[in-house]
C-alpha cells in the first residue's frame, strides 16, 4: 500500500488551520520565528486560523520561563494566535484514549524488552554498519508479559510499501516502510512520545497545513502511518529548510540565533525583524520591503526555496534603519518610549516624544541608538564629550554663548523658525559662520558634537534647560581657560 499525503486541497474550498508548535526548551529564536512567520501568513493569507500549541510534555527540558519567554516573543512581533496556547502536559488524557484505541484495533503492542537487550541489539546492528532499528522482537510475541517490567508501547508501523509525502516546498519524498521501525508513542510511565502527541492534536485541532522545521521530514512518514491508523485525513505538510549562520554552519548564538527578544532590547523592530524573515528563503520578484499586508497578499509556502538561506545581521541592520527612518512617527515613538525607560527616563516628562522622533528618524539605526542619542532632550548630562568639548567649548565661542544666553531668555515665541533666526542673528552680529556658533552651541546644549539641526535641537530642549545649560557651557569655558 502506498499512503499519499499532501494531495493539495482546493484552499478555497477549506478553512485553512495552521499551527506553531514550539518545545517550551530554550528561547524563541529566529528559526522558531520564521516557522512561526510562514505558518501564520499562509492562515492570515487564506482567512483561516493560527493555533499556537506548547509542545511541553518533555519535563526534563521544559519549562515555565521559556513558555513566556515564547508567549512574549510571539507577542512583541504581533504574531497573534486565534487559539490557544494548547498546552499538551493538559492533554495527556487524550492521549492515552488514542493509545488505547491503537492498542485495540491492533496497531500498537506493549513491548517487555529491556534496556540491556535494546543495547546490545544496537550495538550488534552499529558493528555491521546497519542503521540501528528496533527488530520488532515484541510485535508478535505470544510470550507471556514478564512480570514487574513496564512496558512501552510500539506503534505497528506497517513493513510493506511507503509513504508518499508531497511536501509543499521539497516537492515528493519517498519513503519506504522496511526503513521505518516500530516507534514508541508511550513510554514506560505512560507519557506519550512527541510523535504520538503532534499527531493526535493535529487531528483534534484540526490542522489542515503543518508548515515547520525540515528537522522534522524523517518524523513525517511515521505521523503520517498513525494518522491512517486512525482512520484521519493527513494534512498538507511543508517542511521548510533551516537557517545558517554567515560561515556556513548551523546558526547559532554567535549568529545571531539568540532569543527573539533579545533584538528587541538591541533596538530592532518587529516590522524589521519580520521583513528580514520572510525574505529569508522566499522571495517576490525582486522587492526587498514587505508591509505585513504584502505579505499576506504575497505569500505562498509554495515558493519557499527549498534549499537553506543563509542568516545576514548587515541586511536586517539595514531593514532597521529603513523602518525606522520610514515608519509614522507615532508608531516609532511608541516602540522608543519603552527604550527610554529603560535608560531611566519617563518620555512623558520633556518634549513630544513625536517630535523627538522627528528629529531623530534619519539618524539612528537602532531604537537602542535614537534612545541613547535623545536622552539629553530628558535630563542634563553629567559630562561633555571630551573631543568635542576640547574642539568647540573653547573662549573664542563665550561671547557668542553668551548673546544667545541673553536673547533666549526673552524669547517668548519658543518656534523652531524664531530659534534659527536667533542663531543666524548672532553669527551676524559677530560677523561669524553660522557654523561657528552652531556647533559650540550644540556641544553646550547635548554635550556632544552630533545632534539633529540646531533650531530643532534648542527647540526640544526648551528654554529653561537651554538657559541652564548655556550658563554651564560658560563657567565651563572659564575655567578652562583660568586653568590654561
Ligand atoms: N515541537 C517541535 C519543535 O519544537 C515541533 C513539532 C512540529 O512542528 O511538528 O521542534
Amino acid at each position: 500500500m502506498v499512503l499519499s499525503a499532501g494531495v493539495e486541497p482546493l484552499e478555497k474550498f477549506m478553512t485553512i488551520r495552521t499551527r506553531f508548535a514550539p518545545s517550551p526548551t530554550g528561547y524563541l529564536h529566529i528559526g522558531g520565528v520564521r516557522t512561526a512567520l510562514f505558518s501564520w501568513l499562509y492562515a492570515r493569507k487564506h482567512g483561516g486560523s493560527f493555533v499556537l500549541r506548547i509542545e511541553d510534555t518533555d519535563l526534563e527540558r521544559s519549562t515555565a520561563e521559556s513558555v513566556n519567554a515564547i508567549l512574549e516573543g510571539m507577542t512583541w512581533l504581533g504574531l497573534e494566535y486565534d487559539e490557544g496556547p494548547f498546552s499538551q502536559m493538559e492533554r495527556l488524557e487524550r492521549y492515552q484514549e488514542v493509545i488505547q484505541q491503537l492498542l485495540d484495533t491492533g496497531n500498537a503492542y506493549r513491548c517487555y524488552c529491556s534496556r540491556e537487550r535494546l543495547e546490545i541489539l544496537r550495538a550488534k546492528q552499529m558493528a555491521r554498519k546497519e542503521k540501528p532499528r528496533y527488530d520488532g522482537c515484541c510485535r508478535d510475541s505470544q510470550d507471556a508479559p514478564p512480570e514487574d517490567t513496564s512496558p512501552v508501547i510500539r506503534f505497528r508501523n506497517p513493513q510493506e510499501g511507503g509513504v508518499i509525502v508531497d511536501d509543499l516546498v521539497r516537492g515528493r519524498v519517498v519513503f519506504s516502510n522496511s526503513e521505518l521501525d516500530d516507534l514508541i508513542i508511550a513510554r514506560s510511565d505512560g507519557t506519550p512520545t512527541y510523535n504520538l502527541s503532534v499527531v493526535v492534536d493535529d487531528l483534534d485541532m484540526g490542522i489542515t497545513h503543518v508548515i515547520r522545521g525540515d528537522d522534522h521530514l524523517n518524523n513525517t512518514p511515521r505521523q503520517l502511518n498513525i494518522l491512517t491508523a486512525l482512520g484521519a485525513k493527513p494534512p498538507v505538510y511543508s517542511h521548510v529548510p533551516m537557517i545558517l549562520g554567515e560561515d556556513g554552519g548551523r546558526l547559532s548564538k554567535r549568529h545571531g540565533a539568540v532569543s527573539v527578544m533579545q533584538y528587541h532590547q538591541e533596538g530592532y523592530l518587529p516590522e524589521a525583524l519580520l521583513n528580514y524573515l520572510v525574505r529569508l528563503g522566499w522571495s517576490y520578484g525582486d522587492q526587498e520591503i514587505f508591509s505585513i499586508d504584502e505579505m499576506i497578499k504575497y505569500f505562498d509556502i509554495k515558493d519557499v526555496n527549498h534549499s537553506a538561506s543563509t542568516f545576514n545581521a548587515g541586511k536586517l541592520l539595514w531593514l532597521n534603519q529603513h523602518y525606522i527612518k520610514t515608519l509614522p512617527p507615532e508608531r516609532i515613538a511608541h516602540l522608543l518610549s519603552w527604550h527610554l525607560g529603560k535608560l531611566n527616563i519617563d518620555p512623558s516628562m520633556g518634549p513630544p516624544l513625536e517630535e523627538v522622533v522627528k528629529a531623530q528618524q534619519e539618524r539612528a539605526k537602532t531604537l537602542v541608538e535614537m534612545a541613547e542619542s535623545s536622552v539629553f532632550f530628558y535630563r542634563d548630562f553629567e559630562s561633555y564629550e571630551e573631543s568635542a568639548a576640547k574642539k568647540h567649548l573653547r573662549p573664542v565661542a563665550s561671547e557668542a554663548l553668551q548673546r544667545i544666553s541673553t536673547i533666549l531668555a526673552d524669547l517668548d515665541a519658543w518656534t523652531p523658525e524664531n530659534l534659527h533666526q536667533v542663531v543666524l542673528d548672532v553669527a551676524a552680529s559677530l560677523d561669524i559662520k553660522m557654523g561657528k556658533v552652531a556647533q559650540p552651541l550644540r556641544v553646550a546644549l547635548c554635550g556632544r558634537a552630533a545632534s539633529p539641526g540646531i533650531d530643532v535641537t534648542l527647540y526640544l530642549v526648551g528654554k529653561a534647560a537651554c538657559i541652564r545649560r548655556l550658563d554651564k557651557a560658560l563657567v565651563y569655558i572659564k575655567q578652562r581657560a583660568e586653568a590654561a
